[in-house]
């Protein structure tokens, strides 16, 4: 695929992609840097709050999340580590447009990662940003808010 020439493009619910188990990242390369990048610029260009490798057909572990409060994070092997309390609201997929399904999470989580200089990473995360990050973890096991209805 050429990044470069045609950009990346969100795949939606029906892609095999998106119910595929995404890959960890052993090999950080500038293949993971750049994607993370286009990740992150198609996201912004539709007021995405996060997006996961598997929505861009990238069938590996990698997300990025802003949402507008904390920066951006672009993320490699993302692993919830703990979790505390629930939270419910009704959450949409640049996946699965049109559909908006109420989604029970935990309220604030724990997760390690690795940054893009392959850096260990330990983010607590509360509310949205927990609710955000949850949902693109989602992603890299292949399950989407439908799975909640
Ligand atoms: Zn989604």
């Amino acid at each position: 695929m050429s990044m470069q020439e045609t950009g990346l493009k969100i795949r939606t619910l029906g892609d095999p992609v998106l119910r595929k188990k995404a890959r960890p990242v052993k090999n950080l390369t500038d293949f993971q840097r750049k994607a993370l990048s286009e990740m992150a610029r198609l996201m912004y260009s539709v007021s995405g709050v996060g997006l996961a490798g598997p929505q861009v057909g990238i069938s590996e572990a990698l997300i990025v999340v802003d949402t507008g409060s904390s920066g951006l994070y672009k993320l490699l092997n993302p692993k919830i580590i703990k979790r505390q309390g629930f939270q419910s609201s009704e959450e949409g997929c640049l996946s699965v447009p049109g559909v908006s399904v109420k989604v029970k999470r935990s309220q604030k989580i724990t997760l390690k990662a690795l940054d893009e200089q392959a850096k260990p990473l330990i983010i607590e995360a509360e509310d949205l940003l927990a609710r955000v990050f949850q949902h693109e973890i989602d992603h890299l096991n292949g399950k989407l808010i439908v799975d909640y209805q």
